[in-house]
């Protein structure tokens, strides 16, 4: 879980000692919080993770593997064991350490034919995801009977639907993902108590159930997390964020796990709220769900777990166990399901029709980790493995016995899809209390295009994408026209007639301003691939296209055939791994305001980077000349999306804050400090103050959000006052681009959390990117503060980006905007590149040696 910090406090009051019995009356369960992380405190803290992005930029990331289908059941396969960890922190609670698992799964292979594991990807930093797979012994024909069975009701729902025998025939798919925060580790243990029970039990109810159903168990999403005691994976990135973005490979794995498996019911074991909370949720409820169905398993399973963790008999007096809350039912607001980032608001899109969040009860990390003595955090590590054993025991029963109608709900769901129905409005009191605040719709378009008007890589990254996502992508044969637009050759056409609709629409749709309706949200409440990607991207209300189904974008390079001097103007990511490319070579490039100048002596590395990133040269004016550019040099106090970012993008990045610069900094290897987080300048000591003055006489300054604008301020760098809007403000906005550096080109809209604007513009300062005078707000959740401050309207037509040059000559840009926000908004990244080449190249870079 993750708490915005007063509510950390309220949480921290609860009253635990071990064994002690009170006649005091208790205090109340403190109110449904969701865990609050990477929002405006990932600010506090620079961050310094492994530079393995960089080799992950180059292509190397681990792809999960899939499921095969043409082998049964069980498939014993013999998993590494990993060398023994004694510093890994399950350790401490009693608890599986990474390098225990496998050992663990390989006897629990051996020991009957129920279990079959498989290594499925790898995290970040390395380590083994293990796929457990637990039902009743399958011939190979068997198994691709279930597999048939599977597309079918996917791909052909209509007739799944008629197929009495169907349902008879099908194991129902359940997915229990433990462990995605790596410091909530009790899910892991008990998904491996229960896979054990499964595995033994000479139960008759057993053999049924697994005769009638496949159990899947992703034992620890997050590896890297769980053995260091920290939430985060490897790379610093928070997985239940990441599900619209999937930037890491821990997500990737899951993501194909719910392709494949299909499930029709998913739990996902967090920790720790007291008393247990178990989904579903409070308003705001996604609007591209099929929710009535939805709903009416999702709180029916919920009052299963509920009923199975209150059975256990923990007590307050006793325990310090409050009773299970349900959000739906016992919150008016605060833990929603808006923002598909989240594993349970992913899943349904493949069809799961009840998916939770489980957070068990009792804290063990954070202070308590460090502070509570070790034999009450195994008091508690045990009943919290208690409490997800039984979530996950009443899961199982629960599908087992409304194992027909789950499936014939998800037939349903994709059948809904395949013909374009309207959204459906949920009836009021579907299930006890879903009121109209609870009633979430949209409007799905007959179709999407996607070209590549803007850039064409871009638009082959975001067809990528939504094929990953097992979204269906067709290639216009033709030119068509749709909704008054000629539209050329090969552009791209989603269909929305199709059974995951309700994805392609999250990513593709601009979303809605919910500011209105709800006034506390959990985490973001705006995304858009369609607007923030890049691509160009419309919906459109006919759709007459000859077009071939694809299972990739096409190829994007070129590079013209007139021979003369090189442009490559920067508007997609793979424009600036590209450029980079070029600069490690040594290639002589000049920039000219949001474009490369390659010589044609070059023209060979020009060909041989185009092909490998897909990118578009043309034929530079014969006046173009630059100011020249070489390597950028990252000095950055940043959060982890951030240096991730930089680093995918191909930048040579050290990591610093105000510590390491105190400890003594050597700038001469840096041309551009990047400041977000975790670097105060007032902080700095006098050597580290003077030699930081000495670099901004040649150096260049990008910074991002409130701790930038205060180092932009403290320094004494562009004249400009940043103006906060409210601190949870989030979302798309709408944005007027002027500038020559860093604006010119760039998407009509950005992202905002924490959004920020400058007002008292000194005579040097460039408006680079301003917030439109409508809105600005396109979707997303945007207040002003109480009193009355820092609202959207505060924010129409001010300055949102700016560049200029100081006094001492630095070339800074600062952004008001969240252009790398968990390496999401794939569209606004040049816009960064842009500013660090500017920075550079009229700054230290130019008169290097
Ligand atoms: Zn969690």
């Amino acid at each position: 879980m993750r708490l915005p910090p007063a509510l950390l406090a309220a949480l921290l009051v609860i009253p635990l000692v071990p064994h002690a019995v009170s006649a005091d009356p208790v205090a109340p369960p403190a109110p449904a919080v969701r865990d609050f992380g990477n929002g405006p405190e990932r600010n506090e803290v620079a961050a310094d993770v492994p530079e393995r992005a960089e080799a992950r930029a180059a292509g190397q990331s681990e792809q999960p593997g899939s499921l095969s289908h043409d082998r049964g059941y069980p498939r014993r396969t013999r998993l590494p064991v990993p060398p023994e960890n004694p510093a890994d922190a399950s350790i401490k609670l009693g608890l599986v350490p990474h390098h225990g698992i496998a050992p663990r799964l390989n006897d629990l292979q051996q020991r009957g034919d129920r279990v079959s594991a498989q290594v499925l990807g790898r995290s970040y930093g390395g380590r083994d995801l293990y796929l457990v797979t637990v039902t009743a012994p399958e011939s190979a024909a068997e198994t691709r009977e279930q597999e048939r069975i599977r597309d079918r009701i996917e791909n052909d729902p209509a007739a799944a639907a008629r197929d009495r025998n169907l349902v008879k025939r099908y194991k129902a798919p359940v997915f229990v993902n433990a462990n995605i925060h790596g410091n909530e580790w009790e899910g892991t243990d008990a998904a491996l108590r229960v896979i054990e029970e499964l595995a033994t039990s000479k139960d008759p109810k057993v053999a049924d159930l697994l005769a009638r159903t496949r159990l899947y168990f992703n034992v620890t999403a997050n590896p890297d997390g769980r053995v260091s005691g920290v939430r985060q994976n490897g790379a610093g990135f928070d997985l239940n964020r990441d599900f619209v973005t999937a930037s890491q490979p821990e997500v990737r794995a899951m993501r194909q796990i719910m392709i494949d498996v299909q499930p029709v019911t998913m739990i996902d074991l967090h920790g720790y709220v007291n008393g247990t909370l178990i989904e579903p949720t409070t308003p705001p409820h996604g609007a591209n769900y099929e929710y009535d169905l939805f709903i009416q398993n999702t709180y029916a399973n919920g009052l299963g777990m509920e009923a199975a963790v209150n059975g256990l008999g923990y007590t307050v007096e006793k325990d310090g166990v409050y009773p299970a809350q349900i959000p739906f039912r016992d919150s008016a607001e605060g833990w929603d399901d808006w923002p598909p980032i989240f594993t349970p608001q992913y899943a349904p899109f493949h069809g799961a029709v009840a998916a939770h969040t489980v957070e068990i009860p009792l804290r063990v990390n954070g202070s308590d980790y460090t502070q509570q003595p070790v034999e009450e955090l195994r008091r508690r590590s045990a009943i919290n493995t208690d409490v997800a054993a039984a979530a996950i025991r009443s899961t199982y029963a629960f599908v087992r016995d409304r194992h027909d109608r789950l499936i014939a709900d998800q037939i349903e769901v994709f059948r809904r899809g395949s013909a374009g129905e309207p959204s459906k409005a949920v009836g009021l009191g579907i299930v006890p209390g879903f009121g109209p605040e609870d009633v979430y719709n949209t409007t799905f378009p007959r179709a999407y295009v996607i070209t590549g008007r803007r850039s064409e890589a871009a638009a082959a990254r975001l067809v990528d994408h939504l094929i990953a996502n097992d979204v269906r992508v067709e290639r216009a044969r033709r030119a068509f026209r749709a909704d008054g637009r000629t539209y050329p050759a090969g552009s791209y056409v989603v269909d929305m007639r199709q059974p995951k609709r309700g994805l392609a629409n999250v990513m593709l749709e601009a979303g809605a301003d919910i500011s209105p309706r709800v006034d506390a949200m959990y985490d973001i409440s705006g995304w858009s691939h369609g607007l923030l990607w890049g691509a160009g991207v419309d919906g459109v209300t006919s759709l007459r296209v000859q077009a071939d189904p694809v299972k990739a974008a096409a190829p994007t390079g070129s590079v013209p055939r007139a021979p003369g001097a090189l442009a490559l103007k920067v508007s997609d990511a793979k424009d600036v791994l590209a450029l980079n490319d070029l600069l490690a070579q040594g290639t002589a490039v000049t920039w000219a305001g949001g474009a490369a100048i390659v010589p044609a002596s070059a023209r060979q590395a020009a060909r041989a980077v185009s092909e490998r990133y897909g990118v578009a040269f043309t034929p530079a004016s014969g006046t173009a000349s630059g100011t020249p550019l070489s390597q950028v040099r990252i000095a950055a106090a940043a959060s982890a999306d951030e240096l991730f970012t930089l680093r995918e993008l191909g930048f040579a990045v050290t990591p610093v804050s105000t510590a390491a610069l105190n400890a003594g900094y050597d700038w001469s290897g840096t041309d551009v400090l990047f400041v977000s987080s975790g670097l105060s300048y007032t902080a700095l000591n006098p050597a580290a103050r003077a030699a930081l003055d000495a670099f901004l006489t040649t150096g260049g300054v990008i910074t991002r959000g409130g701790t930038g604008a205060a180092f932009n301020a403290a320094a004494g760098l562009l004249t400009a006052t940043a103006v906060a809007g409210r601190g949870d403000a989030n979302g798309v906005v709408r944005v007027l681009s002027t500038g020559g550096q860093v604006g010119g080109g760039s998407p009509d809209h950005s992202f905002v959390y924490s959004p920020r604007w400058f007002t008292g513009l000194g005579p040097e300062v460039t408006v680079e990117q301003s917030y439109a005078a409508e809105g600005p707000l396109v979707s997303g959740h945007w207040r002003p503060d109480a009193d009355g401050t820092g609202g959207q309207d505060a924010a129409r037509g001010q300055a949102a980006v700016v560049s200029g040059r100081d006094e001492r000559g630095a070339a800074v840009v600062l952004f008001g905007t969240e252009p790398m926000f968990r390496n999401h908004p794939k569209g606004l990244f040049p816009q960064v590149a842009k500013a660090l080449y500017w920075a550079s190249s009229v700054t230290g870079a130019a008169v290097k040696g």
